[in-house]
């Protein structure tokens, strides 16, 4: 089976981007089912790689291999095996065991996730091409770094685009209990696999948290969109003063104080505050309070580009409250996960939020997701978080 592409829509292909759109396919050869592999040629008959058919999507098809070879267990081993070898080289066990070995397009297994939380790994499959693969690359995963259970959270919103089903459960092995255990640089950490957001856990925020830790001694900080504390206890690690933390997830406070406890941080200094950050932030404007330091880690406001308007102002609008609740000094760690923003506009946003607070504003660091999450150069769409450290003058 296979795909021609229409006149010059090669150039993306030969550029190595693992997507093909609907709009540029010409004609599909032999009928192919969903996730089904299929060549892919120009037009003017050129082989150009191997991919997986997805007729429900405007991706009409992702690619596996970009050479002439067959799809098949040994080609998943060969995938899965680089990723570990990739992580072994970014020297991750030294310092974790929370850390994502396959982070789909990027580590060239589209749709494809596994997060190592200890000794569980918890996968998501995203599109019909990595389903149909789905069972074998669980036998890989448990072949190659053999671990206790492998839980599968399918349910993210885009597979529905695919055609497919939510799925939430355990796949193989035994799950602990309620929760997960995974240590990370000193804290050890809960994942609830089961109800937790993405597979559990935010692990794309593991070294920006450590950012934090060194720039909280002392200081009053303000934990927004904090979901089970990830920053929260690296600030009480690093000797913060007073925590705050946010979220509207009543869930997800109760493990951000189980975390606190659980590592033996000094649960004096810590309050968790249940609401709605827009909300919350007015309301400490109109208290007159103010803080150190504070985090905004908001969820993805723009999934597409065409939410990129609406998404602008919404953080625009935190970002401007944040630097008004900021002492001079202060300091601002502000996030976007969204991946229709890029940094460039993301920096923008933060400079006409600073603009109309009337305040001076340096940014002293950019940050990005962590290495576990690399970005492959050929895709650009995998780079979808970005923070900035800003100083308050
Ligand atoms: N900072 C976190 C990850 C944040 S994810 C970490 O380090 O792990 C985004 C969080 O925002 C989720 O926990 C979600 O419950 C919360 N949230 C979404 N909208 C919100 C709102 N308007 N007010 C408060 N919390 C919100």
């Amino acid at each position: 089976m296979k795909i021609t592409l229409k006149k010059g829509r090669e150039k993306t292909v030969l550029k190595y981007h693992p997507w093909i759109f609907s709009g540029a396919v010409d004609r599909v050869w032999g009928e192919p089912n969903d996730g089904d592999t299929v060549d892919l040629f120009s037009n003017d008959g050129k082989f150009l790689a191997r991919a997986a058919y997805s007729p429900n999507s405007q991706i009409r098809a992702r690619v596996w291999s970009f050479e002439d070879v067959e799809i098949d267990k040994n080609f998943f081993v060969d995938k899965v095996r680089r990723a570990i070898e990739k992580r072994k080289i970014m020297n991750l066990d030294k310092i974790t065991n929370g850390y994502r070995i396959i982070n789909s397009e990027s580590d060239g297994l589209p749709g494809f996730i596994a997060d190592k939380y200890g000794e569980a790994v918890v996968i998501q499959s995203l599109f019909v091409g990595s389903e149909l693969w789905k069972n074998i690359l669980v036998e890989i995963l448990i072949e190659e770094i053999s671990p206790k259970c492998v839980y599968e959270r399918s349910d993210a919103d885009v597979r529905e685009i695919e055609g497919l089903h939510a799925i939430n459960g355990l796949l193989w092995g035994d799950l602990p209990n309620q929760y997960i255990f995974f240590e990370d640089n000193g804290l050890k950490y809960l994942v609830d696999p089961i109800h937790g957001h993405k597979t559990g856990y935010y692990l794309d925020q593991r070294v920006n948290r450590y950012k934090m830790r060194d720039l909280a001694e002392g200081r009053e900080v303000l934990d927004c969109f904090c979901y089970t504390g990830g920053f929260t206890i690296n600030a009480l690690l690093g000797g913060a003063k007073k925590v705050i933390s946010i979220d509207s997830s009543v869930l997800a406070l109760e493990q951000c104080r189980k975390h606190v406890s659980l590592n033996n941080l000094p649960y004096e200094n810590h309050e968790i505050l249940q609401g709605n950050v827009f909300e919350e932030l007015r309301r400490f404007r109109d208290m007159g309070r103010q803080f150190d330091l504070i985090v905004l880690d908001p969820p993805k406001f723009a999934p597409t580009v065409s939410f990129i308007n609406k998404a602008s102002r919404a953080y625009k609008d935190i970002n401007l409250l944040a630097l008004k609740l900021l002492r001079k000094n202060g300091i601002l760690l502000t996030f976007s996960c969204s991946g229709g923003v890029d940094l460039n506009l993301f920096q923008k946003i933060v400079s006409d939020a600073a603009f109309d607070a009337g305040v001076e504003l340096q940014i002293i660091d950019i940050m990005s997701q962590s290495p576990d999450h690399p970005i492959s150069v050929y895709f650009p769409e995998g780079w979808y978080l970005k923070g900035l450290i800003c100083l308050k003058g």
